[in-house]
């Protein structure tokens, strides 16, 4: 079965052509800068080896429904496609930031699923839209297929009340639905199956704490196979420390900044979710840069570190207490999976707890699944590559299975 994997932003589709046969992608591209002057299309195909055979194409792509076409003919291209024909396609994968709580796992898109996905857009304003309007391109070049949405959201669904309300006026949860969502869901939950793979345990007894440290970044806390805590809240604001965003702060902040600076509602939520975090901090969001600024001497890049990795240890804790007991802690992300820095200060002094890293297996540059903890340490530190493409190409393969669809997608 080969399913296509779409991820549209406002400007943006990121794609990715899974053989499921295969359980890998073979091909995938971004098209960036849709309805500028100049679009860019970025697209590999990928061999059994993992090489990638790279086009790039410059040139205007009006709208996301020129995009989405041109990936097409570039999927089908004799030299750079996969497939001789797009009916070779059986279903179509989406990524949908924002569920609510109307999905608590994938689904088939149809008219009622895309009402609640339009429904959700006061929650996900920036996100939302775009992803609506990749289902409705895809749906038009693709009509004969089966559609599934699959939510940043849903995997947080599990959450018990006692964690996702906020103590405010209920009112807000009943007539507003304002409550602790949390996202990053589809890499939480790929990497949390990996790690019962890993560990050869059934993903139903193990406790597990996620750490997703990519420009966003969350934590989860998995019992059994269930997401029962999240750090991102109503919106990815909350919790961590991230590239741009604060994370947790005090929630009397935005009023002291509209009264004492007289800022605007707009310009506080550009200062929080973009000139805030390792940015506002030290004036710079990309880690590398970040880590190289602190061993060379600057002492705001040093203290930034200590305070991003300090919030991930307060979360660490938390977590283990909601949890009861731990198996594993899981790093993933781009900083999660690459910076031995940051996972050593995340765990560093927890020995007590039983977490501790050892300092060479932390070092490995290696790319795969790796334990990074001393060997018979009770709980385990992965390291564990996310990849969320290949979750929402499973759960599509799943969703279209269990509806009775067959090997072409059609019922
Ligand atoms: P993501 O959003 O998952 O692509 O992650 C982006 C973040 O990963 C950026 O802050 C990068 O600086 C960081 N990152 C990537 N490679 C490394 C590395 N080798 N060491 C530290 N941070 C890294």
């Amino acid at each position: 079965m080969k399913i296509l994997v779409i991820n549209t932003g406002s400007s943006s589709i990121k794609y990715q052509l899974f053989d499921m046969e295969k359980q890998k992608a073979v091909v995938n591209g971004l098209a960036e800068k849709i309805g500028e002057k100049t679009s860019i299309l970025t697209h590999k195909l990928i061999d059994n080896q993992g090489n990638g055979k790279k086009k790039i194409e410059e040139g205007r792509l009006a709208n996301h429904a020129e995009g989405l076409e041109r990936i097409v003919e570039l999927l089908v291209d004799p030299e750079f496609g996969a497939i001789r024909d797009k009916s070779e396609i059986s279903a179509v994968g989406h990524r949908v930031v924002h569920g609510g709580e109307a999905f608590q796992e994938s689904i088939i898109i149809n008219e009622k699923v895309l009402a609640a996905v339009k429904k959700n857009i006061p929650l996900a304003p920036l996100h939302n839209p775009p992803n609506l309007t990749g289902i409705e391109v895809a749906q038009n070049i693709f009509p004969d297929v089966p559609h599934v949405g699959v939510f940043d959201t849903s995997f947080h669904q599990t959450i018990p009340r006692r964690a996702y309300l906020y103590a405010v006026p209920y009112s807000l949860y009943e007539k507003q639905r304002v409550r602790r969502y949390g996202f990053h869901g589809t890499s939480h939950a790929y990497v949390a199956e990996e790690a019962a793979a890993y560990l050869k345990r059934p993903i139903e007894e193990l406790k597990l704490i996620t750490i997703h440290l990519g420009n966003g970044a969350s934590m989860a806390a998995v019992k059994n196979g269930r997401c029962i805590d999240t750090s991102m809240g109503l919106t990815p604001l909350e919790g961590l420390v991230m590239g741009t965003r604060c994370g947790d702060v005090d929630p009397a902040l935005p009023y002291f900044m509209a009264r004492n600076l007289n800022m605007t509602i707009d310009e506080i939520d550009k200062t929080l979710n973009k000139q805030s975090g390792l940015k506002g901090l030290c004036g710079d969001n990309d880690m590398r840069n970040v880590e190289e600024k602190a061993v060379s001497g600057d002492e705001l890049s040093a203290l930034a570190l200590e305070i991003y990795s300090y919030r991930i240890k307060k979360y660490i804790g938390a977590y283990y207490a909601s949890l009861g007991h731990l198996d594993a802690i899981i790093f993933t992300a781009g900083i999660g999976e690459n910076s031995p820095l940051i996972r050593g200060m995340c765990c560093e002094g927890l020995d007590s707890l039983g977490i501790s890293v050892d300092a060479c297996k932390n070092k490995e540059p290696r790319k795969d699944i790796r334990e990074i903890s001393p060997p018979n340490s009770q709980i385990k530190v992965l390291v564990i590559p996310t990849n969320e493409e290949k979750k929402i190409a499973m759960e599509t393969e799943r969703i279209v299975k269990r509806n009775g669809c067959g090997q072409t997608g059609r019922k």
